[in-house]
């Protein structure tokens, strides 16, 4: 059943206006008329099954009927991705979404490619991301920053605390299952560097912070959207809910 991120409260027996873009999705797309059922979620009050109560001209109305799924807390993941060339960076943003990651900071480091990212495009790839993969909320993508900023303001940004995988294709790092297998669940990030890697004053610096964990993807150098992915993908499985929870 199509899915829908709405920004409307979601209740019993309310009437809630789909946008513009939306509306034209359902009907004109998707080919759904009065009376068809969607599912709607806001990422604060769970998963609603809604009908479609009427289309006017500009925009549709839905009825929410009942809560298919309520909200339930996501693992507590950030991801930090060094600006790479588009297309990729749009790639990672989608996997995170999939993977399950709270947030995405594109970082300017540097040897970043480009010195912008597209929020707005990278948002709208992130809530198609959520409703296809089924998730109760939307990463948020967050506006770009020099990466010394994020890690001068570390513990301003998150008092009570965060650690950092900091996945460096040095090679001289612990293997990521191993390390992640002697870590603990709770608040984490994890970040992936630009095509042309990390410079050796950034890695010193990274280093040298009580925060961080470094990392290695294992003996052959990843893409960097390859390397996202897997760093997700291994710490969903060692501290996130890819695990049976035994
Ligand atoms: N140009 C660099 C590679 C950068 S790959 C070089 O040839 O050395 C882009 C990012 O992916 C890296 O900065 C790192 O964060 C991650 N990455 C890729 N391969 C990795 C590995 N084997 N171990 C840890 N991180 C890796």
């Amino acid at each position: 059943m199509i899915r829908l991120l709405v920004t409307s409260p979601l209740s019993p027996d309310f009437a809630l206006p789909l946008d513009d873009g939306q509306s034209r999705y359902l009907t004109q797309v998707m080919r759904k008329g009065v009376g068809d059922e969607v599912l709607a979620f806001n990422g604060a009050d769970g998963e609603w099954r809604c009908v479609i109560e009427q289309i006017g001209k500009r925009f549709v109305i839905l009825r929410t009927q009942a809560q298919t799924r309520p909200q339930t807390p996501m693992p507590d993941l950030i991801l930090l991705i060094a600006l790479i060339k588009r297309g990729r960076l749009e790639t990672v943003v989608e996997k995170a979404s999939e993977l399950g990651a709270a947030e995405v900071w594109p970082v300017v480091t540097e040897r970043a490619s480009v010195e912008r990212a597209r929020e707005d495009r990278l948002r709208l790839i992130a809530n198609e991301a959520a409703e296809q993969t089924g998730r109760l909320n939307t990463p948020d993508i967050r506006p770009t920053l020099k990466l010394d900023k994020v890690l001068g303001d570390w513990d301003k940004t998150w008092p009570l605390g965060r650690r950092l995988l900091f996945c460096d294709e040095a090679g001289d790092a612990g293997m990521a299952a191993d390390v992640l297998a002697r870590e603990r669940a709770g608040p984490w990030a994890i970040l992936i560097g630009p095509e042309g890697g990390f410079s050796p004053g950034e890695r010193a610096r990274l280093r040298a912070l009580p925060f961080t964990v470094p990392v290695s993807l294992g003996p052959r150098i990843l893409r960097a959207d390859t390397a996202a992915i897997s760093a997700m993908t291994l710490w969903q499985a060692a501290l996130g809910d890819w695990t049976s929870g035994v």
